[in-house]
């Protein structure tokens, strides 16, 4: 069979992230200094997402001839895979219905978190929504293409181990770049865990799948070293939610990677409270550049409201500044748009984010993704249902005291005075050009005191001992 996967990369989303409903960047036009930051942003060219390169993989072991095209009018193909980020959802419909009528004999599936949230969005005679993690597809794709459903639900991948290693052969893998996380390039994406234990209401990687499966510490770094050797990849973003939850295969995995025959950099994401100085200290060794975290908001009541397990301040504070120390950046998301949200609360957002003072901060417009709870919570708040304003820049909801208009002059106005000033780069040059680590500037010895097994300082540490 000829499978063809349809993609765009308009609008410069990227698919992969929130938890696949894909999230854009910045694009501030009004100021010299809105300009700039979101020239940062764009420098990029993120990855394809990676249920792309599984999918490739899984259809080229069933011996069937695999195409990309992004953004033109698709060869002719018996099978059309689309995989929709909210931002793009329009352009994934229009060339939907296009082979509607161009290709009627052709089957379509559609597949990721857009599809399994609005399956209605793409009901026609030629299409499969295929709800669930695709890579099932692997067991059932032939069931699908016989019987045709409308919408199809086939779970999630019980043994993570038994997936083939992604294939990015179709997808230019060597203009990928992830500039935040990384100097070297081209950049791949690799997972070591799929889920989270976490029960944050407006999360979308909770989704599909809460429940945490972890692979094989020597089957990841083999993965890893196929990509280097194959695609020609010097650096790896780890794709997990909670890369931290389970320490013991943390420090597995960063022994292997440092047995790895080049130097890789890599990045991860995490709770903070997951992370010990000793765990860090162990990745950094051996080849961590960046580490993902979300913070939010420092209004704790904010974040129990929507069920976030909150950090404590010192904590991340003491953890941001062990991380830039040992020359690890930080990109840090705080969410403002809360439907209470005041002034004075997002300006407090953007205080503490100062304070903090990570190396990136993602200032993120609270947004209702379908199908989570917190979307259905205040249903009755969702101002704008354009699901292409869902990407964390837009302002859709109704807000108590705040227009949409000033929340997103509040949104740009964070950007900007986070990253504009001096204490911004006295703590962070040395992350944002690494050379001059070289000549000592920035870094410097942490002491790691190693803690007694027994004591535990938070929920989420809990579960990490017992993972
Ligand atoms: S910790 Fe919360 S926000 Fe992060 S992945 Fe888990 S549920 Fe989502």
């Amino acid at each position: 069979m000829n499978i063809c996967f349809w993609d765009t990369r308009a609008r410069s989303v990227s698919k992969d992230f929130a938890g696949g409903f894909g999230v854009g960047m910045f694009s501030g036009r009004r100021t010299l200094s809105q300009r700039l930051v979101s020239w940062g942003y764009h420098r990029d060219r993120r990855p394809v997402a990676l249920n792309f390169a599984y999918l490739a993989a899984i259809f080229r072991e069933f011996g069937h001839q695999v195409e990309y095209c992004a953004d033109q009018t698709p060869p002719a193909a018996d099978v059309y895979v689309f995989n929709p980020a909210l931002g793009t959802i329009d352009i994934e419909q229009q060339m939907i219905r296009q082979l509607a009528k161009s290709a009627p004999k052709a089957r379509v599936l559609v597949v990721g978190s857009t599809a399994y949230a609005l399956p209605q969005e793409f009901q026609s005679p030629n299409v499969t929504v295929v709800r669930g993690e695709p890579e099932q597809l692997r067991t059932k794709l032939d069931e699908v293409l016989e019987t045709r459903p409308a919408v199809v639900d086939v779970g999630s991948v019980k043994n993570l181990d038994e997936l083939p290693w992604p294939d990015w052969s179709l997808f230019e893998p060597r203009r990928f770049a992830i500039r935040y996380d990384f100097t070297r390039f081209p950049t791949g994406l690799v997972q070591q865990s799929r889920g989270c234990t976490f029960t944050c209401n407006y999360c979308p990687y909770i989704m599909i799948e809460n429940k945490t499966r972890f692979r094989d510490p020597e089957r990841v770094v083999a993965e890893i070293e196929h990509g280097m050797r194959t695609y020609g990849f010097r650096s790896y973003k780890f794709r997990d939610p909670l890369f931290g939850l389970d320490r013991q295969r943390v420090l597995r995995l960063a022994e292997l990677i440092g047995k790895l025959p080049r130097k890789l950099e890599f990045s991860i994401e995490s709770r903070i409270d997951l992370l010990r100085p000793e765990t860090l200290q162990a990745l950094r060794e051996v080849g961590l550049t960046s580490i993902t975290v979300g913070i939010e908001t420092p209004h704790e009541d904010t974040l129990r409201t929507y069920k976030r397990a909150p950090i404590k301040d010192d904590r991340q504070r003491e953890f941001v500044g062990i991380c830039r120390k040992m020359g690890i950046r930080t990109v840090a998301g705080f969410m403002i748009g809360f439907p209470e949200d005041t002034e004075e609360s997002i300006k407090h957002v953007l205080h503490y984010a100062r304070e903090v003072n990570p190396t990136y901060a993602n200032f993120n417009i609270v947004t209702p993704y379908p199908g989570t709870e917190f979307s259905a919570n205040i249903k009755n708040l969702i101002a704008d249902r354009d699901y292409r304003k869902l990407d964390v820049y837009h302002a859709v909801l109704k807000y108590e005291h705040l227009t949409p208009q000033q929340v997103l002059d509040l949104h740009a106005w964070c950007f900007e005075k986070f990253y504009f000033r001096m204490s911004y780069l006295r703590d962070n040059a040395h992350l944002l050009w690494p050379v001059l680590q070289r000549f000592g500037i920035g870094v410097g010895k942490v002491t790691v005191t190693p803690r007694p097994r027994r004591m535990k300082t938070s929920a989420a540490e809990s579960q990490s001992e017992a993972a």
